[in-house]
């Protein structure tokens, strides 16, 4: 099986633990971590190199702010790289749909057979239709598979648009003109021209489509890339790239156990936007690209940004000031600040939703943890505290035999619980006691408080 980045990070990032600043002396071993990772994921060489340059120079350049360790400074530089190379740095404008031009606007999709264009055009006529409202009509001019022109009216019906009929004894080029005449007759805002894919890339193929290009002067040539197929849809994006001007990418398959690599090269080497990921084999399975996801996805780093942004809502920023605070100017963590921490938990919800969004290593730990079990252990907790006279909670070291026996009993629960509680209280304590030392308003800082 193979390791995955956040596996190997955080290996490499325990090492660098205490060191003030990035150097090349640190950093290197994490890239070489992060280069094989992004080989792992199928991204083509020359772009790995030019990202490990890319982060190798911010680093260099990056002072680590004060609470964060070299190593996740890093790991934010890494994130960022790739995501801005994947199309995180493009305006909303660039990454949609452009359906400017005069009605109808022509969307014309090529790639190799196989890559998913049928499939993909009928996805697309159902997103115009369903979700902007569109009278979409679509035309195959695959007129050496008949059965391709078959399967795209099945899904063109299914989509709730129109298909146009092709005559498979005219030229591609003929049959979409007069898609288009009747197109422009009946009002339809979009024409979705499929087109005949090969194998591998094809003169006679390259020529048929470039003539298709040149002639409708599409607002959208899309290319369909197969994020499963990795090298060969990197070489076939660049030599359509090449013909054709693409506009963008749709890149299909993503549901399958592909690391999306596909992604970062063919977006590199083409230098144009992934518009929309292909992630089931169903009428609805098109989604837009989403560059931060995708950039944890290759780093197998699980959906990092869902959690924090998810962690960050639950934490009661206001609790959490008011302990830091309260830590600040000396006083000692009690058992009510204790029991302050487990309503936190509580709030968050779902134990199991949280870890779920860890990368791959967490998500199987995540599968085991029972939510009601969870909850139902701090409710436990919290009764226990609540049978404490205020005066214990604040001075937690009287709590001896007798006063257990009178909590738990109070509480409904045996004596061996009062004592663990106690225990995990006291290990709490001891935690908030050295992040006293070691600045602990840094920490809250970091956790967004
Ligand atoms: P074309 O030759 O480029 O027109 O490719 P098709 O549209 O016929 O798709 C080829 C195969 O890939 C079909 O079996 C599709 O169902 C499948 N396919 C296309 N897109 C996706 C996708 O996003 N996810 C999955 N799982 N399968 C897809």
């Amino acid at each position: 099986m193979l390791n995955t980045l956040s596996q190997r990070l955080s290996r490499v990032i325990k090492t660098m633990r205490g060191q003030a600043r990035l150097t090349e002396e640190n950093t290197k071993e994490m890239l070489r971590e992060v280069r094989i990772a992004l080989l792992e994921a199928d991204v083509a060489l020359p772009v790995v190199r030019e990202l490990i340059a890319r982060i190798k120079a911010k680093a260099m350049n990056e002072e680590v702010i004060g609470n964060l360790n070299p190593g996740q400074a890093l790991v934010g530089i890494v994130q960022k790289e790739l995501t801005n190379i994947i199309g995180g740095s493009l305006s909303e404008k660039e990454k949609e749909l452009n359906l400017a031009t005069q009605p109808p606007a022509i969307i014309l999709l090529a790639g190799l057979q196989g890559a998913g264009k049928t499939t993909s055009a009928g996805k697309l006529a159902r997103y115009l239709v369903a979700d902007r409202k569109k009278k979409v009509l679509t035309v195959s001019t695959d007129v050496y598979r008949p059965a391709a022109a078959d399967q795209l009216k099945v899904i063109t019906e299914q989509a709730g648009a129109d298909n146009f009929p092709m005559d498979a004894s005219l030229k591609p080029l003929a049959i979409a003109r007069d898609a288009l005449a009747h197109a422009k007759r009946y009002f339809y805002d979009v024409l979705i021209v499929d087109t005949a894919g090969r194998l591998s890339i094809d003169e006679a193929m390259m020529n048929e489509v470039a003539e298709l290009h040149d002639d409708l002067k599409p607002s959208e040539t899309m290319f369909v890339a197969d994020a499963m197929l990795g090298q060969t849809a990197v070489q076939a994006a660049q030599a359509f790239n090449e013909r054709l001007s693409l506009t963008g990418v749709i890149l299909t398959k993503l549901d399958g156990d592909s690391r999306g690599g596909a992604a970062l090269s063919v977006a590199y080497t083409t230098g144009k936007p992934i518009k929309f990921v292909g992630v089931s084999e169903k009428i609805d399975g098109l989604e837009p690209f989403n560059p931060e996801g995708m950039a944890s996805r290759i780093l197998g780093m699980g959906d990092i940004v869902a959690l924090v942004k998810e962690v960050q809502k639950a934490v009661d920023v206001e609790q959490t000031q008011k302990l830091a605070q309260k830590m600040k100017s000396g006083s000692k963590f009690d058992l009510n600040d204790f029991k302050a921490q487990l309503a936190q938990m509580k709030n968050m919800g779902s134990f199991s939703g949280l870890m779920e969004k860890l990368p791959s290593q967490f998500a199987e730990a995540a599968s085991k943890i029972n939510d009601e079990d969870a909850q139902k252990a701090i409710a436990r907790t919290e009764g226990i505290i609540n049978s404490m006279t205020p005066f214990e909670r604040t001075h937690p070291d009287i709590i001896k035999a007798s006063r257990k026996r009178r909590i738990a009993a109070g509480a409904g629960v045996p004596v061996q619980e009062v004592n663990k509680l106690l225990k995990q209280f006291e290990q709490t304590q001891a935690m908030m006691r050295t992040m006293q030392k070691g600045g602990l308003g840094k920490m809250m800082r970091a956790l967004g408080g």
